[in-house]
């Protein structure tokens, strides 16, 4: 055999030339069925759930049943003109949105593009609407409050930073108002907002933003929307977006607080594209895993331990109720994965009593841990006061003359009332809210009456403020109501209630 070097040294001249050619695959496959914003596409075989797929003509879609023959997907868009046999070439990602400080301040859809008008958003980084929720060693327990400036939540139904707490309701019972006011209230205490609007006209969710605005807390805060206009799809992951870009943050130290107003729309949507899918439906045609479409969104609130971050998310999930039936199967898969519940009753928003929280059946499990000091102390009893009240009300519409001490907590009971009206848009710093709930619980408004009580509220506060600035300044020092403190408010309160007629 003769060796010809020329030639082997071609060979290999040829190998070392073509080294770094990669052969570049894409897999593609084709629509065999398209309708109703849903496609089936055939010889997608390595696709995975929630991928993003991409047709020919540039538009999205989310692959979310793998099937044995074909894959089906939800369009992400509103086009028309896709038709069987086209192309669609898979993407290898999960949908991503822009987070970071560059979306402060501005009005987004779910897939973080800009609608409010106000142009680009400059973003360095992107995240995948998706994750797992931080497990048991990363998290720590909630300790520190999220103030919503709402009397009758701080007191009786406190939130702490990292909670998850359920604002349930009929319709138009405050809801949304409970937690426009909480993200009013966080301007100055370093907490990031996030407002989800899913499945809301946009009217609304306009006058949401204008509300905000005006009250100076868009510099903090995020719109995500996707209005009742939108494909169902878009609805379905508002969420998970909201919770990405909040997740950002978290990690990076901060405390934030995510609002989903509602889950009941949310939950409709899905059902509509999961329908449409051929998922076999279950009880009230939502399908088998619809508790798991929410657990995995409210597992991701969360309050980290320092040493991996130290931020959190506290949720306020809204669910909205039909006649206030909790118990239908949202509001108890929502109920049950929350950590508590505010409840508002038409009832009692008709009568006037607003916000309408009923304080029998609202429940916080964790947040009394995060209650100030001085808040535990003064709201102690509010609650057993209150339904003793309410039980002694409902007897007492019969008796005609009363003994002192039911006519004492008679009238006690009604002045807790009227002091836990609070109107809209008017937070109430904690010093403040501590002030007049002790004033009321021990019995220093029993001798006013009713339709005067707002006034002395306010008066009876600009005036401690001016005259004895000592007790909200300790207050709000100590976190604390010593001995010291409720001396000079009780006499603060003897002094003011002569002056007051
Ligand atoms: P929907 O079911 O339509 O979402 P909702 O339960 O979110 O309604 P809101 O929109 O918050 O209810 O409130 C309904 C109306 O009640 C609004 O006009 C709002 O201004 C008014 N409202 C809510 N809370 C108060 C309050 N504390 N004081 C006075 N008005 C209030
Ligand atoms: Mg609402």
């Amino acid at each position: 055999m003769e060796l010809r070097p020329d030639e082997i040294s071609a060979i290999i001249k040829h190998h070392i030339k073509n080294m770094d050619k990669k052969i570049s695959y894409e897999e593609v496959g084709t629509v065999i069925f398209a309708g109703d914003g849903i496609l089936r596409i055939h010889g997608l075989d390595n696709c995975i759930v929630n991928e993003l797929l991409q047709h020919e003509n540039g538009s999205y879609c989310l692959a979310l049943n793998l099937e044995n023959d074909y894959v089906s997907a939800v369009m992400m868009g509103n086009e028309t003109d896709i038709n069987e046999g086209d192309i669609i070439r898979r993407t290898g990602e999960i949908i991503s949105v822009p987070v970071g400080e560059g979306l402060l301040g501005r009005v987004v859809n779910p897939l973080g593009k800009p609608i409010d008008g106000l142009g680009e958003i400059k973003y360095s980084k992107t995240r995948p609407i998706e994750r797992i929720a931080p497990g048991i060693i990363t998290r720590k327990s909630v300790k520190t409050p999220l103030q919503t400036g709402i009397k009758a939540i701080d007191s009786m139904i406190p939130i702490g930073r990292g909670q998850r707490e359920l604002i349930i309701g009929d319709r138009q019972t405050g809801k949304t108002t409970i937690a426009i006011d909480t993200i009013i209230n966080q301007k100055g205490k370093d907490v990031i907002c996030i407002y989800v609007a899913i499945g809301q006209k946009n009217s609304t969710v306009s006058s949401i933003v204008e509300q905000l605005r005006q009250n100076g807390a868009m510099d903090y805060t995020i719109v995500v929307s996707a209005s009742a206009s939108e494909l169902s799809p878009i609805q379905y992951i508002a969420p998970y977006s909201g919770c990405a870009m909040a997740e950002e943050f978290m990690e990076n130290g901060k405390d934030v607080l995510v609002v989903y107003d509602d889950l009941s729309k949310h939950a409709v949507a899905y059902r509509a594209m999961s329908l449409l899918l051929k998922r076999p439906p279950g009880r009230e045609a939502y399908p088998g895993d619809v508790f798991y479409l929410h657990s995995r969104l409210l597992e991701r609130a969360a309050s980290i331990a320092p040493e991996y971050g130290g931020g959190s998310i506290t949720a306020l999930p809204i669910i909205e109720t039909q006649e206030g039936d909790v118990s239908a199967y949202i509001p108890t898969n929502v109920i049950s994965i929350t950590d508590g519940q505010i409840f508002l009753e038409s009832e009692l928003f008709h009568a006037g009593v607003r916000p309408a929280v009923n304080p029998g059946i609202s429940v916080s499990r964790v947040g009394s841990n995060a209650q100030i000091k001085a808040m535990k102390k003064v709201a102690g009893r509010l609650r057993l006061d209150y339904s003793q009240y309410k039980e002694v009300a409902a007897f007492a519409q019969f008796a005609s003359d009363l003994d002192k001490e039911t006519k004492q907590t008679l009238d006690k009971g009604e002045r807790t009332v009227e002091v836990l009206k609070q109107n809209r848009n008017s937070p109430l710093p904690v010093e403040h809210q501590v002030m007049i709930i002790y004033a009321v619980t021990n019995n220093y408004l029993n001798d006013i009456p009713l339709e005067r009580v707002s006034d002395f509220e306010r008066d009876f506060l600009s005036y401690a403020d001016e005259k004895h600035p000592q007790i909200s300044a300790n207050i709000s020092s100590t976190k604390d109501f010593d001995d010291e403190t409720k001396s000079l408010l009780d006499n603060a309160l003897i002094e003011f209630k002569k002056i007051f007629s």
